[in-house]
């Protein structure tokens, strides 16, 4: 076991019984075995010296342990990295940015707690996927789109901390700009809320973000300075048609001038949601002409 850097193997010892304590014993992971699973299989250092890994792992199912266990980590001065789901693949996967962090792994916390129809919006805990949002949204046959990124299976709140994107409304907000609300676990173990979630019993976190005072939200997205346990997203309501359709064309010059009016189109808020104009020469010896 790699201890955190800093910490003897007693005070781990204490601090690991502590996190037990929190979130019950099965959900504290030690064993080589386990803590494996947390490696970056993409690592370009894979096996080797430089190599980051975590000294244990710890799932918790409420917001309550997550600050249980951060107040813990504190004492020992234990590093923590969050992960939502940790399939980032690629660009770290499950893996701490440091070595001997503890991960913390947030897939039990993957609740839907809200979605809205009439609003257009979503409130969830880090856990939820894209597949889980998007069911639950079908099962419900709620009129409203969810903006998918590649791997439906990667988390809706982890995708959005890492500014993430999708392939519907790509062209006009990233899954951070569309997010509305958000609520962490700050490093001393406190809670807070953005937006109009710092108002009690306000009923409108997740449709104005705003709120009252300096908008903070952006400093804890490509960061590691609190771990967000919950966040609302604005969705889209769902139109009254939608067509999707290629446009192949010979040469790349001919994109020009059909790629200012599909811009037209977009800025208009006409449609185009998802356009996304990729040129690719289909043969060299083809006449030079356009075909659509
Ligand atoms: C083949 C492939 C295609 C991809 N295509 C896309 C794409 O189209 N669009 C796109 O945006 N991405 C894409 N990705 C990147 C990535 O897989 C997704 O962004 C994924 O949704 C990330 O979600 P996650 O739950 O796995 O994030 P995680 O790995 O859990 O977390 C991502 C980062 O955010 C931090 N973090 C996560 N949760 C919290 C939290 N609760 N509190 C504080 N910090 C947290 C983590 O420490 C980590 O640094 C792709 C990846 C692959 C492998």
């Amino acid at each position: 076991m790699k201890l955190p850097p800093g910490v003897t193997q007693k005070q781990f010892s204490s601090a690991l019984a502590e996190f037990e304590q929190a979130v019950g014993k099965e959900w504290v992971f030690t064993s080589d075995e386990d803590v494996d699973l947390y490696r970056d299989a993409y690592s370009p250092f894979l096996h080797e010296a430089e190599e980051r890994v975590a000294s244990a792992a710890v799932a918790p199912s409420s917001t309550e342990e997550v600050q249980q266990i951060v107040r813990t980590a504190n004492r020992y001065r234990i590093p923590l990295y969050a992960i939502s789901t940790g399939k980032n693949l690629g660009y770290g996967g499950s893996a701490p940015a440091y070595s001997g962090c503890v991960v913390v792994d947030l897939k039990r916390m993957n609740r839907i707690l809200e979605v809205n129809e009439a609003n257009a919006f979503a409130l969830v805990e880090p856990g939820v996927s894209y597949f889980d949002l998007y069911h639950h949204i079908r099962e419900r046959n709620l009129k409203v789109w969810i903006d998918c990124p590649d791997p439906g299976w990667g988390s809706v709140l982890g995708n959005a901390i890492d500014r993430g994107g999708g392939y519907t409304s790509a062209n006009y907000r990233n899954h951070f700009d569309s997010h509305c609300g958000m609520e962490m676990v700050l490093p001393n173990g406190d809670l807070l809320r953005t937006g109009m979630g710092a108002i009690p019993n306000a009923k409108t976190w997740q449709q104005y973000k705003s709120g009252c005072g300096p908008w903070i939200d952006g400093i804890f997205s490509q960061s590691n300075f609190g771990i967000v346990t919950k966040m609302g997203f604005w969705l889209m309501p769902q139109p009254e048609a939608y067509l999707r359709c290629t446009i192949s064309l010979f040469h790349y010059r001919e994109t020009s001038g059909r790629d200012a009016e599909l811009s037209r189109e977009r800025a208009n808020h006409l449609g185009v949601p998802g356009h996304r104009l990729t040129a690719q020469r289909l043969s060299a010896d083809r006449p030079d002409s356009a075909v659509n």
